[in-house]
């Protein structure tokens, strides 16, 4: 399939570093063997299923699956400054396998051999420190990490990466012919569905059901481009997941959704990459996690368990998880007495933080069960889920743009969370938020476009505030002669032309003149 060779190469170009110089301890480990023991865990009946076939729910009881690594254990064996010098030198290394999400491989998916693994360029996305202006428009100094930069523009690509680098290996091995891959899909999950399929060629073919007019246009143009069979159906997300599932009970189908256990373990390289973009350090941390399936936030909570268990980190973060008033399952669930929670879906309203507008998440049960382990370990109120209306929705997002960062409606969310956190007192002076902008600003262009516009639906229950509004401004260039419509002007006509649109923006901007 014309994946890239792994074996380490010598001589390589632009090679920062090359593998004959690295430590001697470290060098037999730069491109790891497949290993671990891993297995698909039932959460509802404790089955354990075997890991070489594709499963979303449990064939013995129907329940939501986990995977795990029995072997897991070994990864104590080694001490934490062993994995960290692992990591940090894999950065510097020349082979593709191990640069994207599977830097991370003995604590990913350590099963899969590097010759299988589709690498776009996923991961390893900047974390930005928010400029001093920002921090004090928000109340407090924070990064974002800009997920954004992954190759279809969000978070997604990491699970994706995972999922497909195994759907790669079965196919591989076990001969499969040709897979139909489906997801039902706020738009970020189809857009990087269908170009890692694209990327496997005829092996994969993929198939998205998108709710209609509930993607941006950005975004429904994206696994069009990818050339996948993408299908609109009425209704909102929960309304295409059912159907998609029932086509996972009933047909061949891979299922790329946030049931797929393998895309939770490739979102979980995002705890693991801000772990060592502060140098391991997290005790201080809080990670601001905008929730809609709850795929993401379980990831997060699990890469940062298994970093520290085997004492990678220096200790757990604060985690602070976000959703809209509409939008708000999760919310209701955490906001109950411990003990005396129980669960039940909301029916949604229309959100600009569309990519999480879910009224019933399918990893709901994984997160209730991590949360609980987390909150053993890291202990009391190191778990907290907050509520944020829409208009601080949008005006995060247009005050981050404002201040020198680009982050999409569900980084503005985060923006939101952030303030209600410090405003609830959740998060003291002394420690450090870490913002995730889930996908690239330009997918939710139209929001932003639309706010300014005055035609945001009122639907939305967006106040909007002129002064935050901005438009293209054009010039009454009086008699003076134009391009226009793609006229060409004499010496003479441009010179009138540029002198008088030259004044008019000068007297726009208040420009003082040269002597
Ligand atoms: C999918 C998605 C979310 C929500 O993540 P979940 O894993 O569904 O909770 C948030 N933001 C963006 C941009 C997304 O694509
Ligand atoms: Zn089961």
């Amino acid at each position: 399939m014309g994946r890239p060779s792994t074996g380490l190469r010598q001589k390589p170009k632009n090679n920062p570093m090359l593998a004959v110089d690295f430590p001697e301890d470290l060098k037999p480990f730069l491109a790891p063997a497949p290993g671990g023991d891993m297995g698909y865990d039932c959460l509802a009946c404790g089955a354990r299923h075997a890991p070489d076939q594709l499963l979303y729910t449990c064939p013995a009881c129907g329940g939501l699956l986990m995977l795990t690594d029995r072997k897991i254990g070994r990864l104590r064996d080694k001490p934490g400054s062993f994995w960290r010098r692992l990591f940090d030198h894999r950065l510097m290394l020349n082979l593709q396998a191990v640069r994207g999400v599977f830097t991370f491989h003995e604590f990913l998916a350590p099963n899969v051999p590097l010759a299988d693994i589709v690498y776009l360029g996923e991961g390893h996305t900047p974390v930005v420190a928010a400029p001093p202006v920002l921090a004090k428009t928000v109340g407090a100094p924070f990064f974002v990490k800009m997920e954004g930069q992954n190759p279809s523009a969000s978070f997604k690509d990491r699970g994706m990466a995972a999922a497909l680098s195994m759907l790669n290996h079965l196919v591989r091995v076990k001969n499969m012919g040709q897979v139909i891959a489906v997801c039902a899909s706020t738009g970020d999950t189809s857009a990087a569905a269908a170009l890692y399929a694209s990327s496997l060629g005829s092996a994969v073919k993929s198939a998205v059901l998108l709710p209609q007019g509930r993607v941006t246009p950005q975004q429904l143009s994206q696994p069009l481009g990818a050339g996948a069979a993408v299908f609109e159906l009425p209704g909102v997300f929960d309304d295409s997941m059912k159907v998609v599932e029932r086509l996972s009970e009933r047909y061949q189908v891979a299922l790329l959704n946030s049931k797929n256990p393998w895309r939770v373990l490739g979102q979980e390289s995002y705890a693991y990459e801000v772990a060592q973009q502060f140098d391991y350090s997290l005790r201080d941390k809080v990670l601001v996690v905008p929730v809609g399936n709850a795929g993401n936030v379980t990831a997060i909570l699990s890469g940062l368990l298994k970093f520290h268990r085997a004492s990678v980190t220096d200790g757990l973060p604060k985690i602070v998880a976000v959703q809209s008033t509409r939008a708000n399952p999760v919310f209701l669930y955490y906001r109950q007495p411990e003990g005396r929670r129980s669960y039940s879906p909301v029916e949604v309203r229309p959100s600009v933080a569309q990519a999480a507008m879910i009224g019933d998440p399918v990893s709901f049960p994984r997160l209730a069960a991590l949360s609980a382990a987390y909150e053993q370990e890291a202990g009391p109120s190191s778990f907290f889920v907050v509520e944020v209306d829409e208009t601080s929705i949008m005006e995060g997002m247009l005050l981050a743009n404002r201040h020198g960062l680009t982050v999409c409606t569900q980084g503005g969310e985060c923006m939101a969370g952030l303030k209600a956190a410090l405003r609830e007192g959740l998060i003291t002076p002394s420690e450090t938020p870490v913002l995730d902008s889930t996908a690239h600003a330009l997918k939710f262009v139209d929001f932003q476009n639309a706010y300014f516009e005055g035609r945001l639906k009122n639907e939305y229950g967006v106040l909007t505030r002129p002064e935050l509004a901005n438009q293209p401004r054009s010039l009454d260039l009086g008699p003076a002669p134009t391009p226009a419509g793609g006229r060409s002007l004499s010496p003479e006509e441009r010179e009138l032309f540029v002198s008088a649109a030259a004044e008019r923006i000068a007297k726009a901007l208040g420009l003082a003149g040269k002597e």
